[in-house]
């Protein structure tokens, strides 16, 4: 817990541990970078940088970072004299340090110097990239990749306005942060784009990309004009995400009461991306899933996915890009608050979406992470790159806005925003601290926020919040006991350290006698809390209204059976949370499998589409690994039960939408097949979903697209090799990138051995982009006919695997080996990854390993239960 001990006051500078950071007192100003590159014409670049520094004291030596580079000619300007350096390159540290014979005094210089290096392959740095023939370069930088596409000092607080020109072949677009100054044609069909200098920025946020790319018309919003890019073709699939991003940014513009900060705002689809997207300043690149839409056949789910990321990058324009976290310590800065506003913006656009129930997802797998022994803490410690990379996780982002989203509740809308505002105008075009935002929202709410929201940034972890009935005098009471949420119940590793606290910003809804239900409030801070109730006992208590607080509540059992009785006076998210909770209960030991079963198996008449989605995990589980371990007998008596709940209302629904059906009825029909015909496996539902997969096959327009997934899925699952080329083939020709995207995942879902072999061996061939080879291997993986097959795979072609899995990816399959399940492939795991090492998957693998042994924990644990539940197994 290293980040609840440091003392972190105002200091914008922190310790900087030799080697491992730049030194402060040399900084960059203007940085002039020009480099020359033609994807169409070879794998190479190199250019030439020029760092206009300011020394704050006489140096003999400056070092910045670079890797993967050849550098050379280092030269530096200063007072007039031009002195030669020596060049000395460190690839263990990424630097590159140039010494000179006597020292350079204090004050401005300019550093010269040359570099060249090869488009890479793994999606990072200055990299190469495929569409159909034509080549393209993109780059990547964040968290620490812009030293692999030039020479610089590649620190976040490490501010500069950079001029960034372009030498290529002419057919060629050049897109970067700023606007496109002049264009000088050069001999030989070549050219060079000099863009205007941006404003302060750090060496993550720039952007370049070169290749022949195609723009949507411009729309406006106030004065900034907003553009998509794309590969030459797809102009019709824009329109979504123009909207979209005029909707955000005029809505986030207001929120921030400041102006968008940049020039201009091109969106641009790129081919093969490793993240979702990326917030370069003024140039936000994207997967084409992530941007590209074509209305007459993306789903909601995806509609919906493609708004929220939008959102997210734009709202990092102000929060990461013109405010900038001092240090990647507080990465949750840039994340948790994007996240958080891409939810709420996107809400107050589109209400009808019910965005937070979308978000209660991301909440409930955060907080399964969270329960792990092997978490983090929102702020966490960082030295080396990889561990930043390592960053990106739902903690930062999910818990992170999960607490954001607590504290804007307990603040108040007004006052929260009011402090946000402050603290951005305050430190904008500069950085950072967590500390500077806490004062910022003190200050606006007239609260300690510091105070109530330390704990749950700095500790790993939450609370689980026991909540018992009880009397004092004649009034009804509450009795609250907190400790922290483990996933395993006792024993092994528990309660070794101090119990940790958190205070916690409580609401409650409690039922009014008769009908309907009211919210109580409190800000719980000790281990053991009362609060008196005045007037009569409430019908039922709920302790985490809304699922507003980033904390699991434990309910007694008898009110658990009130609650059960009352659903219909919960919140849809309440719902989600009710069974969320519960079956994290069952997993951590707490409470029994019957239980859950029951109370799951009640829900056949949900009507919220979401509440149903809740359950395909837990169910999915039951039957996946329990049912696979009580036998078939019990595992198919399991998926029977489970179609009896909800194959009615399947049965109801039908797989045909009526032409005036509102969304809720399709995502509910698609959340039904996916119970009934995905994890019940029910025979007639599953005929029927290969049999209307034949005919999407041959005709999209034949099926609701928000059953595409589901029916692609089953239709695989029953397909023989005739369709497993018929996916392939669709796939190739694919009309839209997510239809691309779902036929190659439902290639994962073949169940046949010799289709399993195939799947896995186009993981190394360019049918399957590098960005998704490993969501392939994650499906593969949640297979049961095809996990080991795949897992064998993976040993058997790691080296050529893992070039084709850049650092933040190679993460997923890990995450998912648990799905193996016993303990010789748990063994079998680790063994593999300590003689086979994943620098950015060190502690993914950690919580793989835990995964494994908590999941056989609650199968030794439930299968008797389960047994006694099924009856007769
Ligand atoms: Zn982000």
């Amino acid at each position: 817990m290293a980040g609840a001990r440091r003392k972190r006051g105002s200091s914008k500078r922190e310790a900087r541990p030799r080697g491992l950071r730049l030194p402060a007192h040399v900084r960059p100003v203007e940085v002039d970078v020009h480099v020359e590159v033609d994807p169409a014409r070879g794998g190479g670049f190199r250019g030439e940088v020029e760092h206009r520094l300011e020394l704050d004291r006489p140096v003999s030596r400056i070092e910045l970072h670079a890797a993967d580079l050849r550098v050379s000619r280092a030269r530096l300007v200063s007072g007039g004299r031009t002195r030669r350096g020596s060049l000395a390159l460190h690839p263990q540290a990424d630097l590159a340090v140039v010494s000179f014979a006597e020292p350079v005094p204090a004050g401005e210089a300019t550093l010269e110097l040359g570099f060249a290096g090869s488009l890479r392959s793994d999606l990072r740095g200055l990299y190469g990239a495929r569409s159909g023939e034509r080549a393209y370069a993109f780059t990547q930088l964040e968290a620490a990749d812009a030293r692999r596409f030039f020479p610089c000092f590649d620190e976040p607080a490490m501010k500069a306005r950079f001029a960034l020109s372009v030498t290529t072949g002419s057919r060629n677009t050049v897109l970067s942060n700023q606007p496109v100054a002049k264009i000088e044609p050069l001999v030989g069909g070549r050219k060079r784009v000099h863009f205007e200098r941006t404003p302060p920025l750090s060496t993550y946020l720039l952007a370049l990309a070169v290749g022949e790319l195609e723009a949507s018309e411009a729309v406006l919003c106030g004065d900034t004009e907003i553009r998509v890019w794309h590969a030459p073709g797809k102009g019709h699939l824009t329109g979504f995400s123009l909207e979209a991003a005029r909707e955000c940014l005029a809505r986030l513009e207001a929120w921030f009461d400041l102006p968008y900060p940049y020039a201009k705002l091109d969106l641009v689809a790129v081919p093969d991306f490793e993240a979702g997207a990326m917030e370069n300043a003024g140039a936000v690149f994207f997967r084409e899933t992530l941007l590209l839409v074509d209305p007459e056949t993306v789903t909601l789910q995806e509609r919906k996915r493609v708004a929220e990321v939008i959102c997210h990058e734009l709202a990092h324009m102000w929060y990461g890009d013109l405010v900038t976290m001092a240090w990647w310590n507080d990465l949750w800065l840039n994340e948790a608050f994007a996240t958080w506003m891409a939810f709420h913006v996107v809400d107050t656009w589109k209400p009808e979406w019910k965005m937070w129930l979308d978000f209660q997802h991301h909440r409930s797998a955060a907080l399964a992470m969270d329960a792990l022994a092997t978490t983090h803490p929102i702020y966490t410690e960082v030295k080396r790159p990889s561990e930043a990379t390592e960053n990106f996780d739902l903690i930062t982002y999910e818990k992170g806005a999960s607490v954001v989203r607590m504290l804007e509740r307990f603040l108040g809308a007004e006052a929260f925003r009011a402090g946000v505002r402050a603290y951005i105008r305050e430190h904008q075009e500069g950085n950072a601290t967590a500390a500077d935002l806490w004062s910022a929202l003190s200050e606006a709410s007239e609260r300690d926020v510091e105070r109530v929201v330390r704990a749950w940034i700095e500790q790993p972890g939450f609370p689980l919040l026991e909540v018992k009935r009880a009397r004092e005098g004649a009034s009804p009471a509450l009795v609250f006991r907190q400790q922290r949420f483990r996933g395993r119940a006792a024993g092994k590793g528990a309660r070794q350290a101090p119990e940790p606290r958190w205070p916690i910003p409580w609401v409650g809804r409690l039922g009014k006698p008769g009908r309907g239900s009211q919210l109580e409030r409190r800000l719980l801070e000790k281990r053991r809390e009362v609060l008196v109730l005045g007037g009569e006992a409430p019908r039922f208590v709920y302790a985490n209204a809304d699922e507003g607080g980033f904390f699991r509540p434990l309910h007694e059992d008898a009110e658990l059976t009130v609650l059960a009785a009352s659903r219909a006076d919960l919140s849809a998210v309440e719902r989600m949370g009710l069974l969320g909770h519960q079956w994290a209960a069952v997993r951590a030991g707490r409470a029994g499998l019957p239980g859950f079963l029951d109370l799951a198996l009640a829900f056949g008449d949900e009507r919220e589409p979401d509440v149903l989605t809740t359950l395909r995990g837990p169910l999915g589980f039951c039957v996946d690994r329990l049912g696979r371990e009580a036998g078939p007998e019990a595992q198919a008596a399991l998926r029977g039960r489970i179609a009896e709940s909800f194959g009615p209302a399947f049965e109801a629904a039908g797989f045909d939408a009526a032409t005036k059906e509102d969304d809720d009825a399709r995502l509910r029909r698609a959340a039904l097949l996916s119970l009934v015909g995905e994890i019940a496996e029910a025979p007639r539902v599953a005929a029927e979903a290969s049999a209307r997969c034949e005919r999407y096959l041959a005709e999209r327009r034949s099926l609701d697209p928000n059953l595409a997934d589901a029916v692609a899925a089953l239709g695989a699952r029953a397909g023989d090799a005739r369709r497993f080329d018929a996916f392939l083939a669709a796939a190739e020709a694919a009309a839209t990138p997510q239809e691309r995207r779902r036929m190659l995942l439902a290639l994962g879902e073949f169940r046949d051995p010799a289709l399993v072999e195939r799947a896995l061996a186009l993981t190394l061939t360019d049918t399957v982009g590098t960005q998704d080879v490993a969501i392939l291997l994650v499906r593969m993986l949640g297979n049961p006919a095809a996990r080991e097959a795949a897992w064998a795979f993976m040993k058997r072609r790691w080296p050529k695997l893992r070039r084709r899995l850049p650092p933040m990816l190679v993460t997923r399959p890990i995450e998912a080996t648990p799905a193996l399940g016993t303990r010789t492939a748990r063994r079998d795991v680790a063994a593999f990854f300590k003689a086979n090492p994943v620098p950015t998957a060190a502690r993914a693998l950690r919580q793989a390993l835990e995964r494994f042994d908590l999941d056989a924990e609650l199968a030794a644990r439930a299968l008797p239960e389960l047994r006694r539940w099924l009856g007769a197994f």
